[in-house]
């Protein structure tokens, strides 16, 4: 429930976004109407939004009228529950709307209005329903046995119930969790520090391109620099780049271990092992799914090696270089794809997920789920958006024709899908999935998006283009996301054993690190001296704990899933269903498994690995030509 709710308001943050208007950029109001999304099938208007919130908040009033009585009944915790979740549900619906509305349009402050409505209505919302968990919690195991066999109904929500109750070890007193939570006042304080430094004081440093042009290194150029055709200006921006995190690898190392030492503080004080555990156990996920995934792609590292071999031969260079690795083997491709063009291959491309999710996608398209143009002060970027129950899921684009447009519609149609099936087959209390869950079936689109493509690719330059992309969102995703997660599990271990821990240490534990994953001393890929200061530029060390695995995690399980349909057909499809129908209805681990992958054996990363060697067997063929 703390979950739900704290999913419900993360949906209200608002990031400003500062937009370049220029003159080809649309006003919404010259955009036909079937390529923008329909809000009025969630209220006909905002007079009826408004009406809407306001019965909301006389719900919302009545919340607590139970507070203090959870243990009297089964029947008393079964109502209390239902209102929850029917107050809960019409929350979510008036925030999607409000949000919506106002990522059409960021100027009109009329929308931003509606938001902070809604917004105030959450933060009362919290208020009136805190004490649901702490009291649900306290209910003793033989007591709520007793409520089940009195009042059978409330076994509805039996893994709702039990999801609070595993946590009664970990959970402490009431006076103890108001000091741990007032904690939070300073171990928040690293991440600000760290994000004040990186976006505003550090220093930018200054390279001279070859070509005589002065380079500003500052975050997002060093994205665009770092694969720059020269080689020698590579080099360049990355020994600038890096060199200038090493200047202050001590104070972010220092300002980095506060932040461990944080998380294990909580850990601690929660009875968990370790922050690893403490971290998995809100999804219910074993410590065994991080350290497989760190085993198996260490062995699987000859996979990778042969990669970075493959892109030396392609470039052309003697000896492949970490600075290399930006660089793109393959000459990008023009393909473009207009809107129904797009719609019209994606129906092909989703086939082998057989008829229902065709037709699915087909609604999503008539029934105008999709908001495609940029248009003046839209938001930026692309999201699903399925969290209206009652209704279909929204999904915001801003299409530019090109491949990578076609390939996030694919991703978030995976989203948008997912949404669809669970909301449909699921009562609303379990409709909401995991984050572990939730990029398997955005990232199985995009594999099959791919293998689409490259089937019906009209040349081996577009081939090329198509198997390339293909081979470096597996390089960055699964294999660099893993050597941050085992770099993440190595910092936290020397804090959790009560050694010290500098940012010079840090620093050695990542160059092995590196070293090995790129086969530096087998000399596939040279790693210089001053990549040791990498992790101090990865901004999710410090603003989040044990998240980036799941990246890892969810591409290789996708892939997986993509290899046992195209080998299986019908009867990997169905299976692959207990995914996108389960919702929440069972843990993360326990949907994979129903879907037959076990993420605690090897089979997964075989599958992925071989599929990787497939690409590269295609590309070698192509070259040996
Ligand atoms: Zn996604």
């Amino acid at each position: 429930m703390k979950h739900l709710i704290k999913t419900s308001l993360s949906l209200l943050i608002v990031f400003f976004v500062f937009q370049n208007t220029s003159a080809q950029i649309k006003e919404r109001s010259e955009i036909p109407d079937k390529y923008k999304w329909d809000l009025s099938v969630l209220y006909e208007n905002v007079d009826a939004w408004k009406q809407a919130k306001d019965e909301l908040a006389v719900k919302v009033e009545k919340l607590d009228a139970n507070k203090g009585k959870l243990n009297e009944s089964g029947e008393v915790l079964h109502s209390t529950i239902v209102s929850f979740f029917d107050a809960l549900k019409d929350f979510y619906q008036l925030i999607v709307y409000a949000n919506r509305l106002y990522d059409e349009d960021l100027r009109k402050s009329e929308n931003q209005e509606l938001t902070q409505q809604i917004s105030n209505l959450g933060t009362k919302f919290s208020e009136k329903t805190s004490y649901l968990s702490p009291e649900i919690l306290k209910i003793d195991p033989a007591a709520l046995q007793k409520f089940y066999d009195d009042f059978p109904q409330l076994k509805e929500y039996e893994l709702f119930i039990e999801n609070i109750q595993r946590l009664r070890e970990h959970t402490l007193t009431q006076e103890e969790e108001q000091i741990l939570a007032s904690a939070g006042l300073i171990t928040g304080n690293p991440t600000t520090v760290y994000n004040i430094f990186d976006n505003a004081e550090k220093p930018i440093p200054k390279v001279t391109l070859s070509n005589g042009e002065e380079a500003e290194l500052s975050a997002s150029l060093f994205v665009r620099y770092r694969t720059v055709p020269n080689r020698e200006d590579r080099a360049k921006v990355f020994e600038a780049f890096f060199n200038n995190y090493g200047k202050f690898q001590n104070t972010i190392g220092a300002n980095l271990a506060g932040k461990i030492k944080g998380d294990f503080f909580y850990a601690k004080n929660r009875k968990y092992d370790s922050a690893l555990e403490m971290s998995l156990s809100g999804p219910n996920i074993p410590v065994s799914v991080y350290t497989t995934l760190i085993d198996q792609i260490n062995k699987n590292l000859p996979t990778l090696h042969r990669f970075l071999d493959l892109k030396r031969r392609m470039l052309g260079v003697e000896t492949l270089n970490y600075y290399d690795l930006y660089t793109s083997i393959v000459k990008a491709v023009d393909m473009q794809f207009s809107v129904d063009e797009s719609q019209e291959l994606l129906l092909e491309v989703f086939e082998p997920l057989g008829e229902e999710y065709v037709n699915t996608v087909k609604m999503a398209f008539e029934n105008r789920w999709i908001d495609f143009y940029p248009t003046n002060s839209k938001r930026s970027g692309a999201y699903s958006s399925g969290a209206a129950y009652d209704h279909n899921p929204f999904i915001l684009m801003n299409w530019n024709d090109d491949y990578n447009a076609l390939s996030t519609l694919a991703h978030e149609l995976g989203h948008t899908m997912h949404s669809y099936f669970s909301n449909k087959h699921q009562p609303f209390h379990y409709s909401d999935y995991e984050t572990f869950v939730a990029e398997i079936a955005s990232t199985m689109n995009e594999n099959l998006l791919n293998d689409y493509m490259v089937k019906n690719a009209k040349s081996d330059e577009e081939k090329l283009f198509l198997l390339g992309s293909y081979l470096e969102l597996l390089r960055t995703t699964i294999f660099r996301q893993t050597s941050f997660a085992e770099f993440e599990w190595e910092i936290h271990k020397i804090i959790e054993a009560g050694e010290p821990l500098t940012g010079e240490k840090m620093s050695a534990i990542y160059f092995d690190i590196v070293k090995r994953y790129y086969g530096h001393d087998e000399g596939v890929c040279t790693v210089e001296d001053y990549i040791k200061y990498e992790w101090a530029y990865i901004p999710h060390f410090i603003n989040y704990t044990y998240y980036v695995y799941q990246y890892s995690t969810s591409l290789i399980y996708a892939t997986a899933f993509a290899e046992k349909v195209k080998a299986e057909g019908q009867p990997a499809v169905d299976k692959y269903y207990e995914i996108l129908k389960g919702g929440g209805s069972d843990y993360p681990i326990e949907l994979i498994k129903k879907a037959g992958l076990d993420p605690m054996s090897s089979e997964a990363f075989d599958l992925t690995m071989k599929r990787m060697n497939d690409v590269m067997d295609q590309i070698e063929e192509i070259l040996d030509k």
